[in-house]
């Protein structure tokens, strides 16, 4: 890296955005990764690494400056006024103090961070006015996302009715179980249809269904972790957030603790690094939020993602990368 010299930046560059443009594709709209996201992660890394030494050199098309997923034709769209956003992330203890640091540095103190998993679906957006579901969409490119509000409706978790009639946004992950992914792969194979690679992808593909009779024969489920706009509920920290979405009827994943300084946090990640293969829905890590709202919005956001989280992402499950093996050999 210290001796690549401008031009042949340059040249790398075009190759690396080319095939991750690829994968994005495949990934995103087809909901058939090519290669494994651990593949995908250090290609995206090394883009990282030579667009940090010649920051000139970054296009507007690369993915360095876009938000995750693109959309597909078939179905109305949706603008998102506040951006649903990527997420940093890192990949070793080291990374995630230097996430700290920066943390402590720009806020001049020690901060809570509310730990949380990171459930491996697809951002969702619901909309209630007046307590009753309006809207539910995609992240799509994160400014333009798609309406599947009857898919979602189908959702059991989701309530299409709150117990307060609240007018407002939240936002979260909808999953595919793996008891339910073996089952639907299962099917599919005896159908002779192509099984999904992962539950994420399964997920991905069941939700974005013409028909939403089809969404629901999925089974789909959601955990909900994000109160869009606060300024009537009096709420201050993230994990407050959780705690009122909760009483008003979301499916919130239980797993979350508060924790002040690092620590905590890799307390979290080992806990659940060891015990992930038994949980019933999939996990690629552990999401560290900054817990105080005030402190989070002070942070705010670069044009893709937030200052205030990091994923800590784990390595790549056995059990998926045996089952993504499968597919590629059928
Ligand atoms: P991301 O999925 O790594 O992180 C952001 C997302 O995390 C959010 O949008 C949200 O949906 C989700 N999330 C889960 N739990 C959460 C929680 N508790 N709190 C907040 N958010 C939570 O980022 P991305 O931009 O959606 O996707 C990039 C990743 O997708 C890459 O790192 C790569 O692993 C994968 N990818 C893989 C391929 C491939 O070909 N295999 C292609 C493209 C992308």
């Amino acid at each position: 890296m210290a001796d690549l010299d401008k031009s042949q930046a340059s040249e790398e560059l075009v190759g690396i955005r080319n095939t991750l443009n690829e994968y994005r594709e495949a990934y995103y709209t087809k909901d058939a990764p090519l290669v494994e996201d651990n593949v995908y992660d250090k290609l995206y890394n090394r883009l990282l690494e030579i667009e940090g030494k010649y920051p000139d050199l970054i296009t507007p098309d690369s993915p360095s400056q876009l938000v995750g997923d693109v959309t597909n034709d078939d179905f109305n769209k949706v603008t998102h006024d506040i951006p649903m956003l990527s997420m940093g992330d890192v990949f070793s203890e080291d990374e995630l103090s230097e996430f700290n640091d920066r943390i402590e540095k720009n806020v001049g103190h020690e901060v809570d961070y509310n730990v949380e998993l990171k459930i491996d679906g697809l951002a969702i957006s619901l909309v209630y006015e007046n307590g009753i579901l309006v809207q539910g969409s995609t992240r799509g490119n994160g400014t333009i996302g798609e309406n599947v509000t009857e898919n979602l409706k189908t959702i059991k978790s989701i309530p299409q009715k709150l117990s307060k009639p609240l007018s407002f946004e939240v936002r979260g992950e909808c999953f595919m179980s793996k008891k339910e992914f073996l089952n639907l792969n299962e099917r599919r194979e005896k159908e002779g249809l192509q099984v999904f690679a992962n539950p994420r992808n399964a997920a991905a593909g069941s939700l974005r269904q013409l028909d939403p009779k089809n969404t629901a024969d999925r089974k789909l489920d959601t955990f909900i972790y994000t109160i869009v706009t606060f300024d009537d509920l009096n709420i201050k920290t993230q994990s407050e957030a959780l705690k009122t979405l909760e009483e008003l009827g979301f499916h919130v994943n239980p797993t979350s603790e508060v924790t002040t300084g690092l620590q905590g946090v890799k307390d979290y990640i080992d806990k659940y690094d060891q015990i992930r293969d038994s949980l019933d829905y999939g996990i690629d890590g552990v999401v560290l939020k900054v817990n105080d709202l005030s402190i989070q919005r002070n942070l705010g956001n670069t044009v893709k993602v937030p200052r205030w989280e990091i994923a800590y992402k784990f390595p790549p499950e056995q059990a998926e990368s045996i089952v993504k093996e499968i597919t590629w050999t059928i």
